[in-house]
């Protein structure tokens, strides 16, 4: 049987021709595009300015990703949500909804696990599952946006998995999120977040867009690093660091730094010095986050006192730098813990022949 076409992945120009080769006209394809995108339905028995036969054939040849709600956890506390989705093939992802006062944000997941394995983080705990298409990262927001019956104004690609080793899908993704026939959010409103593969980063850079890219730096040194990161085995931070700023020189797009601080590994004054040191007069950003503890791994939380003095050393050396609002505390850790919960769950149930 022929593969059917994700038709939700293609841009308006692939989709036109798509739409020629059924022999339609070429005017179809935007018709189409704005169903997709715009109105985000999720069957072509939607698509009511089309003819019967167009749909028919479209059903036939194509499927319409959409993604199906498993769960959604809503915080009392700020009104965060957390979502979990199954793919057509059955695995599961997670997204997440903050609401800000400039608006509302999705956290998309970016591969079905990952196979960065970085010591603290519960989504590479089971490696990586796959990748997603850019459907199933678009999927994420339409779903969202529709449930909660507002418009998402941004995005942070900082869920599961590891954008740039997903690299030609994102790009595909940042391009039909973007587009002025979809939501059409602004690239400068769209934040990557990278483990530090550098050959990529270079590639991103010389795309020129203008979206945000967050690096997890979570050590001033390659020693530390290393502990927690093992793709500082591949690339020690110096490298890392120069494709930092050949970013910034090409995109003028200031970087943004994360570094999730860890009780004994990371947190200490000399550590700040240190970082400090590194960062230099770079014009940036450090997001400095409590690390959410998750129960396969014995890391503990900095307490409060250090993540200030931790703040404060850096402020004096004239770093702009924050400390991430936890959204969502009671409703979930960290992110890929509901998804890998939900696995667990499941995996219990199968093994009791439920
Ligand atoms: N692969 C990308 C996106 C991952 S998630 C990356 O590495 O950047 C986004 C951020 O959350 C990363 O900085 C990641 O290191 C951090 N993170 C993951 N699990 C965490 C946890 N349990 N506590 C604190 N930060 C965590």
């Amino acid at each position: 049987m022929k593969e059917k076409i994700d038709i939700k992945s293609l841009d308006l120009d692939e989709l036109q021709r798509f739409v020629e080769s059924m022999g339609e006209k070429k005017f179809r394809a935007k018709q189409i595009y704005e169903w997709m995108h715009q109105k985000l339905v999720t069957d072509f028995s939607e698509m009511t300015n089309l003819s019967k036969n167009i749909r028919e054939k479209l059903n036939q040849s194509c499927e319409l990703t959409a993604l199906e709600t498993v769960d959604v956890k809503i915080s009392k506390l700020d009104g965060t949500r957390k979502y979990l989705f199954a793919l057509s093939d059955g695995n599961v992802i997670e997204s997440v909804l903050m609401k800000y006062k400039h608006g509302n944000s999705v956290c998309i997941s970016s591969q079905v696990g990952c196979r960065m394995g970085c010591r603290f983080c519960a989504s590479t705990l089971d490696g990586l599952e796959r990748n997603l298409a850019p459907s199933e990262m678009l999927d994420q927001i339409y779903r969202i946006q529709q449930d909660i019956g507002e418009r998402v104004s941004n995005v942070v690609v900082m869920g599961s998995g590891e954008p740039l080793d997903n690299f030609d899908n994102l790009l595909k993704f940042i391009e039909l999120i973007t587009h002025e026939d979809g939501l059409q959010i602004s690239q400068r409103n769209i934040t990557v977040s990278t483990c530090g593969i550098v050959p990529n980063m270079y590639q991103l850079a010389d795309r020129k867009l203008q979206i945000t890219l967050a690096l997890s730096l979570h050590a001033p040194n390659d020693e530390v690093r290393k502990t927690l990161m093992p793709i500082a085995n591949a690339f020690p931070l110096c490298d890392v660091m120069k494709a930092c700023d050949y970013y910034f020189e090409k995109t003028g797009r200031r970087m943004t730094f994360e570094y999730s601080l860890v009780s004994g590994v990371n947190d200490n004054e000399e550590e700040a010095k240190a970082l400090s040191a590194l960062i230099g007069h770079r014009n940036c950003h450090i997001n400095l986050i409590p690390v959410n503890p998750i129960k396969e791994r014995d890391f503990v939380q900095s307490d409060k006192e250090n993540i200030v003095n931790f703040k404060k050393l850096l402020e004096k050396n004239g770093i702009n730098v924050t400390i991430r609002r936890e959204m969502g505390r009671d409703i979930d850790g960290a992110c890929g813990q509901l998804r890998k919960r939900y696995l667990d769950r499941k995996g219990d149930e199968q093994r009791a022949g439920m």
